[in-house]
């Protein structure tokens, strides 16, 4: 495979805080279409690999490829502009808001000359909010004030944020912290279906959940990636249980 097959081609990334390698030397491909999950210990630096990814820390050196374009050298906004989204442990959506008006204001406006220029696209955004909100679970709730939604909800609508610009690649740290079981269990369906016509690396804790919505696992430890592959094979490897597992 060459590098230009991958959605995303990092190589031989570090960045230090103060002498410390949070990353170090890490290389890591991600597939078109694939649905990839970042275990291991806290402090591992996986949020830190997120962080690099979408520009909001720098790396200080390695490359970090998205469809074959350089990324280490650009702003975090011209990633969101190359179909990179981004979601951060607490949600951040307008709890003023209703659930639609939420989605319609994350449709992207202007990006492309037609979106400038043409206000006929009002049917486009409310065809993308209604099939965001089925995807999200979130249809009966379109006139509800976002404030008033579960926790779990919360979540869910901001994922839909993001997929309103139809990202190519979702970045997505602990999605299911502080859900019920129950909607724990509804985000793994949702993550079946988004990541259809998308890549998305989720970092998750919860193995239970990692096992129901893995395909290819990634433990990372120390900066580095310490194992790769299936769930199976990345559970009964040695190294995995005795930094990880086996606590
Ligand atoms: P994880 O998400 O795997 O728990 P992090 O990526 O948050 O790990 O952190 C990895 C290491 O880098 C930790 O030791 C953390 O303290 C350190 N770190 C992360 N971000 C910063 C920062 N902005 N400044 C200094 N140290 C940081
Ligand atoms: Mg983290």
């Amino acid at each position: 495979m060459s590098n230009t097959d991958f959605a995303l081609a990092i190589e031989d990334l570090t960045v230090s805080f103060d002498g410390f390698k949070a990353i170090d030397a890490l290389t890591l491909y991600i597939d078109k279409n694939e649905l990839r999950v970042i275990i291991g210990p806290n402090g591992a630096g996986k949020t830190t690999l997120l962080d690099l990814i979408c520009g909001k820390t720098k790396a200080a050196s390695g490359s970090i490829k998205f469809k074959n374009t350089e990324l280490t050298k650009m702003a975090e906004f011209q990633r969101v502009r190359l179909g990179i989204g981004r979601k951060f442990q607490t949600p951040s959506i307008y709890e003023n808001l209703s659930v639609f008006q939420n989605l319609e204001v994350s449709f992207p406006k202007g990006r492309s000359v037609m979106g400038a220029l043409a206000f006929k696209c009002t049917d486009d955004v409310m065809e993308r909010v209604r099939s965001v909100a089925q995807d999200i679970n979130l249809t009966d709730k379109l006139d509800t004030e976002a404030g008033l939604l579960s926790h779990g909800q919360k979540q869910w609508l901001e994922i839909g944020m993001l997929l309103m610009q139809d990202p190519e690649l979702l970045l997505l740290d602990e999605p299911i912290a502080g859900m019920s079981a129950r909607e724990r269990e509804l985000t793994a369906e949702l993550l079946q279906r988004i990541c259809k016509n998308r890549s998305v690396i989720v970092i998750e804790h919860d193995m239970n959940f990692v096992k129901q919505i893995a395909h290819k696992v990634t433990v990372m430890h120390q900066g580095k990636i310490l194992a790769e592959g299936s769930m199976d094979k990345v559970q009964n490897d040695p190294k995995v249980i005795d930094v990880y597992l086996g606590h």
